[in-house]
């Protein structure tokens, strides 16, 4: 069992971290100091360049931003193509449609992801399967995938096919949790050999790599988020990257409600959306872009402070996976148990440490209660146990 003791050296330790210099001893006792799990920093450009885009009044989805932010996102992820998108989830939405998911089709993804992973696959009237995660990269595993697809499912000319429904698997989602990276050329390969397009979740792992190569650079189709809470953020935003020109010509012509190009006319070839990210949060989004490696590296000091001090409490630090070079988005704690992990999130809350637990797995929730699954064994074995301890960076 977790002793109490170690959690208020934990709680002292983050507290000297987190809470300025310049506040008086006093104040950090006061019960309003409260230490967010992942804070944005904003200290480069971003007022300039905002103020750059209002005086340019092009604040809306045409702009020089966007445009910059793309091409920076191209070479960033060694990529050809990169469309930036209002957000990640209607990133994924876009990214599985342009697989070619139908509404009478299944998805192979994670129980363990963050909601919108699943939403997405919904929002296109197909149904998720649940497979479970390796341990230490907490994404998709390989061996339940392959497991998965030889037991249940039929390889013919056209894709796979689930023997129990009789339905297409048209597209995998992998999702590279907390930034570290999945094993993600396994899972290209065993997708390749049942004709399955891989699309990665890479909301979370922005300046994460594998093997030397960027998150978002593997599959067919890759999704990103530039939300508030992520490594950096412009407001609200996403990103598709493809490899494929066709496909990414598409994605951009979908986001932008499908309207054939002309000097003056409306004509729109099929139902579009208007996902194309605002000139204003590009603006943003550049800024961020040019600081994201000091604020790895930041990250990374903060990683290595709490390595240092959690070995010797007891307390056991996620280590980061083999063949990942991380991101240091979301740090976790792995506690012995539900109850440990339980009595960890209360003590560290009530005294002013914001700390979270990793998500409930999606077979829990009633929208997708009836999905079909495998033993998920390594994806519950971490819903008990993982917590999500401060993180931002210190800029
Ligand atoms: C944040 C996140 C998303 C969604 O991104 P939004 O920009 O918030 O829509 C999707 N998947 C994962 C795993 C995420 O963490």
């Amino acid at each position: 069992m977790i002793k109490e003791n170690s959690i208020n050296e934990l709680v002292s330790f983050i507290k000297k971290l987190y809470i300025p210099k310049y506040i008086s001893d006093r104040e950090k006792d006061t019960e309003g100091y409260f230490i967010p799990l992942h804070e944005p920093k904003f200290f480069g450009n971003e007022k300039k360049y905002l103020l750059e885009t209002i005086d340019s009044t092009f604040v809306s989805s045409v702009g020089a931003f966007v445009d910059r932010f793309e091409n920076e996102m191209v070479s960033l992820i060694n990529i050809k193509r990169a469309i930036a998108l209002v957000n990640g989830t209607a990133a994924l939405q876009i990214c599985l449609r342009l697989a070619g998911v139908k509404s009478s089709d299944e998805v192979l993804t994670q129980a363990l992801t963050f909601i919108a992973t699943a939403n997405s696959i919904d929002y296109l009237g197909a149904k998720p399967i649940f497979l479970d995660v390796d341990r230490d990269t907490m994404g998709l595993s390989p061996n339940a995938l392959e497991e998965f697809l030889n037991d249940n499912v039929e390889l013919r000319d056209d894709g796979s096919y689930n023997k129990k429904t009789g339905k297409k698997i048209s597209a995998c989602v992998p999702m590279h949790t907390f930034g570290f990276m999945c094993r993600i050329d396994e899972i290209i390969h065993i997708c390749k050999k049942w004709k399955i397009p891989v699309i990665e979740d890479s909301a979370e792992a922005l300046g994460s790599f594998y093997k030397g190569k960027s998150s978002g650079s593997f599959g067919l189709l890759s999704a990103f988020s530039f939300n508030g809470n992520k490594i950096i953020t412009c407001g609200g935003g996403g990103a598709i990257t493809t490899n494929n020109d066709e496909i990414a010509n598409q994605a951009k012509h979908l986001t932008t409600t499908a309207k054939v190009p002309h000097q003056w006319e409306f004509f729109h070839d099929k139902v579009g959306y208007n996902y194309r990210m605002p000139n204003l949060n590009a603006a943003l989004a550049c800024a961020q872009l040019e600081k994201l490696d000091i604020i790895k590296k930041s990250k990374k000091n903060i990683y290595e402070q709490y390595q240092s001090f959690l070995k010797i409490t007891g307390i056991q630090l996620v280590d980061i996976p083999k063949n990942t070079d991380w991101n240091y988005w979301l740090m976790s704690v792995l506690l012995e148990n539900k109850k440990d992990r339980d009595m960890f999130l209360e003590e560290t809350n009530k005294q002013g440490i914001m700390t979270r637990p990793i998500w409930t797995l999606m077979y829990r929730l009633p929208m997708y209660e009836r999905a079909q699954r495998d033993s998920q064994k390594n994806a519950e074995y971490l819903e008990e146990r993982i917590v999500n301890i401060p993180s931002s960076a210190l800029v």
